[in-house]
């Protein structure tokens, strides 16, 4: 055998022989979790997004601080798209190759930010951090006892979007006692 189809031979098997047993000891129908997992995957995209542009677009009261958290979110979204493209390889799938394909794919969707206002951006990240909070949940009560790698994955998630919701939240609640004085 010449060296070359040896190295070819070696390089199937490996990748024959790639996180078999991880992917033995999942507990449920991986087809599933992976479904669940690339809707998760392309909602961090579009989350990402909507932060990203959000950020750059914000207008009125507060546009600083708004602008700064939106940019850390963002980093936090893509962090997140990061952490489930990992685990959808490891379980033998593969992620939403096309961002056409995020929309279709999507449990929370994309709010375009055509209205810059600080106090509407607010409203729409809030309600894109209610919905994450929902879609780790249902993956956290999935792989509780089925699956304790993406268990622990979605927990981390988890926790990053309840912070960004009382950020949020945190924000609004600053922005609305500035209007009320500025109106008093
Ligand atoms: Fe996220
Ligand atoms: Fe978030
Ligand atoms: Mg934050």
């Amino acid at each position: 055998m010449s060296g070359e189809a040896d190295g070819f031979l070696r390089c199937e098997l490996k990748e024959n022989a790639m996180g078999t047993k991880g992917r033995e000891i999942v507990g449920m129908d991986v087809k599933t979790l992976l479904e669940m997992l690339n809707r998760a995957y392309a909602d961090e995209w579009l989350a990402y997004y909507q932060y990203w542009l959000g950020a750059k677009l914000a207008k009125g009261p507060m546009k600083d601080a708004v602008m700064a958290e939106l940019t850390q979110h963002a980093a936090d979204e893509l962090r997140h798209a990061d952490l489930l493209a990992l685990r959808i390889i490891q379980l033998g799938g593969t992620p939403v190759l096309t961002p056409a394909e995020w929309l279709a794919v999507s449990g929370c969707g994309y709010d375009a930010p055509a209205d810059p206002h600080v106090a509407k951006l607010l409203e729409q990240n809030i309600s894109g951090e209610q919905c994450a909070i929902v879609t780790y949940q249902k993956l956290i009560g999935v792989t509780q006892t089925a699956d304790p790698v993406t268990y622990n994955l979605a927990v981390q998630i988890l926790s990053d979007e309840v912070e960004h919701e009382e950020d949020l939240q945190a924000l609004k609640e600053d922005l609305e006692l500035l209007m009320a004085r500025n109106r008093g």
